[in-house]
């Protein structure tokens, strides 16, 4: 069966010799695996289009259930060239997409996420600082994957974390705890009142916010370092694959 859609190449890893496995976030299928014939070996018809970030209408040959069916066309839309000559940016969005990856499960399409990625894309210029873009897709993607950190109100008693004496984030809970419910020992990081009451006002934006709003950088650096280590310990855990709810909000934990 011939399938057509739409894609951005998320990797391209060797196979064999000099054949390909190209993972795409498709606009129809979700996250897709082809298998590309020898791209490396000839003037290949695919040109530059399997690098990563290439925005391409694509089709794959293979039976439905195939796990790797394989590439036959691959026209490339938008190359976004830029950001892979841009080391900074590459590496940011090489994190963002490594996300994606752990997360998605294959075959689910997922128009949210599909669109959020493209316009990330879009909206990046290396040599700027765009951390505010990445940290909106990551804490986005947290979302529609059912991972959001609990920042609201404590994770144990959930008392408005706005109301208490500032907060803990424990990176073992994925949550504030307030000072009552504290927990001796674990892994926890500092959360500022100002830091929390941006976070909480940062997730009512838009993506067309962001340009507008000037955000302060150490709020905005504080956030980030929790985003982080939130997301460092999430994917050091094995995926409970029935955590992803399709992007029905966060689940309970
Ligand atoms: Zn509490």
């Amino acid at each position: 069966m011939l399938s057509r859609t739409e894609g951005i190449v998320l990797r391209s890893s060797v196979f064999g010799e000099a054949d390909l496995i190209v993972t795409y976030l498709t606009t129809d299928y979700g996250l897709v695996k082809v298998f590309a014939k020898s791209p490396r070996k000839m003037k290949s018809r695919f040109g530059s289009s399997l690098e990563p970030f290439t925005y391409s209408k694509i089709s794959f040959i293979g039976k439905e259930d195939a796990n790797l069916p394989r590439l036959t066309q691959s026209d490339i839309i938008t190359p976004f060239y830029a950001l892979r000559d841009d080391y900074n940016s590459f590496v940011s969005l090489c994190e963002i997409l490594e996300l994606l990856m752990h997360f998605l499960p294959e075959r689910d399409p997922n128009a949210g996420m599909f669109s959020l990625l493209h316009k990330l894309l879009s909206k990046i210029r290396p040599g700027e600082g765009n951390e505010l873009y990445y940290l909106y897709c990551k804490v986005r993607f947290l979302g529609l994957a059912g991972y959001l950190p609990k920042l609201d109100a404590c994770g144990r008693c959930s008392k408005q974390t706005l109301e208490g004496a500032g907060g803990r984030f424990y990176v073992s809970h994925g949550a504030l705890i307030c000072d009552a419910c504290k927990t001796d020992g674990a892994a926890a990081i500092t959360l500022s009142q100002s830091a929390l009451r941006f976070y909480l006002s940062f997730m009512k934006w838009n993506f067309s916010n962001i340009d507008r709003v000037k955000a302060p950088a150490p709020l905005v650096s504080e956030i980030a370092g929790l985003i982080d280590a939130h997301i460092k310990y999430i994917m050091s855990r094995p995926l409970k694959t029935a955590a992803f709810n399709g992007g029905k909000g966060p689940l309970k934990r």
